[in-house]
């Protein structure tokens, strides 16, 4: 029977940073399996990948700039020659709607906190990005009334932020995972979690063979809930596979200049170009369109609906009015495994001695994962090195008391 020290189930960007952030600093014997075919089968796969500073919580912006310092300094960080994956440097542009102090405010605090932001009046804004309409009012989406554009905010630009794409990044943790002795296995499905006497002994696989461990990590994303049932593991926590529309349409030349990555607060989408800037995706950043329910993340609906987009791009017009009506329109949908009780994710050990979490990210997971590595490999290994965090794994406890936050969508 094989055996590993410890055992990462899932090989998305979080169970391969895990095993990256092991491997990098300790001799201990690590296996990632996937049962899918190749990497980013999951909600990797998906993610739009945008790597921003803003959160609600200081210590979720101390981990999204521990994440994003990583993706930054991709090569240093994965130790690969030719990484696949670089950092896209659009800058994030968050436009508050009408509430006049939001940026100014979060401008003060995020400074305070080392992140490079600036705040933009509408006259910056439209000679910086000539695309964009700074208008405030949010289009009329029961009656479909016309409005004058018009209103004056500030709004906040971080400039470090971007993105990344988000199956090369794994590709290149999985490379670098290899090249440091890691073993992965894809095609792999671990379907038995052995307990005794509370004590993780080893997993049993689809084709029935067993491995034996000590320590297994659930970075199993959406499909999480059937590897607690695996091991008997009932958690106080209401962890939901939801699923995520995202629309995809091709840049036309109208659209002039820079666009950055754009959070549109006050209508509730973010947009983003890629493929060198001669495609838009565009999504929502609306509660409501969150809380889909998925029973089975091995089938959903993957296509996205009719309505969605007609709201969606009613809205991305208002925003970028150069854009006309033409062009092909795509979509797609992944899952984001939303923690309903706070929007949190869950990382560390459970009840079970050596069954671990890392479940739960929503909309955060991608640029989270350096940093939720770096956490459990420290955890797990007590070594400390480059691109560490210094949030400790506590603050995401399974044993916590529900984080207390306003807003429970994606902008949490
Ligand atoms: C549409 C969309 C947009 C997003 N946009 C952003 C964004 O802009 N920024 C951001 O930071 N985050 C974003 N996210 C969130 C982010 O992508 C996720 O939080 C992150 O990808 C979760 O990674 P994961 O490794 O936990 O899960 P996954 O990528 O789902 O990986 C889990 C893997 O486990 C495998 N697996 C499951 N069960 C088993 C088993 N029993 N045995 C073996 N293998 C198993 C699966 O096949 C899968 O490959 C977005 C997500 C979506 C869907």
């Amino acid at each position: 029977m094989k055996s590993y020290d410890v055992i990462v189930i899932g090989a998305g960007i979080i169970g391969t940073s895990i095993a990256w952030q092991i491997a990098r600093r300790s001799t201990l014997k690590v296996a990632v399996l996937e049962k899918g075919t190749g990497p980013g089968e999951g909600s990797s796969g998906a993610s739009s990948a945008i790597c921003r500073y803003r959160y609600t919580l200081n210590e979720m912006v101390s981990l999204a700039r521990d994440g994003i310092d990583a993706y930054q300094n991709w090569q240093q960080f994965t130790e690969l020659k030719q990484p696949r994956a670089s950092f896209n440097n659009d800058g994030v542009l968050w436009m508050p709607g009408d509430d006049p102090d939001w940026a100014n405010k979060e401008h003060r605090r995020l400074n305070g906190l080392g992140i490079a932001t600036e705040v933009l009046d509408n006259n910056e804004l439209a000679e910086r990005f000539p695309a964009i309409n700074s208008c405030t009012i949010v289009p009329d989406l029961i009656h479909g009334e016309d409005h004058i554009c018009q209103g004056h905010t500030g709004n906040l630009l971080e400039k470090d932020a971007g993105y990344v794409d988000p199956v090369s990044a794994v590709q290149d943790l999985l490379e670098a995972c290899k090249k440091n002795n890691v073993d992965v296995l894809f095609n792999t499905q671990a379907n038995e979690i052995q307990v005794r006497g509370n004590r993780i002994q080893g997993l049993g696989l689809d084709g029935g063979q067993r491995i034996s461990t000590p320590l297994i990590i659930n970075a199993s994303g959406p499909w999480c809930r059937q590897l607690f049932r695996a091991a008997g593991l009932d958690i106080n926590w209401n962890l939901q596979p939801v699923r995520i529309q995202v629309i995809y349409r091709d840049r036309p030349v109208e659209l002039k200049g820079h666009i950055p990555v754009t959070i549109d607060m006050g209508s509730g989408i973010y947009f983003r170009t890629q493929n060198r800037g001669q495609q838009l995706l565009v999504s929502s950043v609306r509660e409501e369109d969150e809380r889909e329910e998925v029973s089975d993340p091995d089938s959903y609906v993957t296509e996205h609906d009719a309505e969605f987009e007609h709201r969606t791009l009613h809205l991305l017009h208002h925003r970028l009015p150069a854009l006309p009506y033409r062009g092909k329109i795509r979509g797609n949908c992944g899952l984001y495994t939303v923690n309903l009780d706070d929007v949190h994710p869950l990382v560390g050990p459970s009840e079970i001695d050596g069954f671990w979490l890392a479940n739960g990210f929503s909309g955060h997971g991608f640029k989270l994962a350096p940093a939720i590595g770096s956490m459990v490999a420290q955890a797990i290994t007590g070594v400390k090195t480059s691109y560490d965090t210094e949030i400790p794994i506590s603050f995401f406890s399974i044993e916590r008391n529900p984080i207390s936050i306003a807003d429970k969508s994606v902008l949490a």
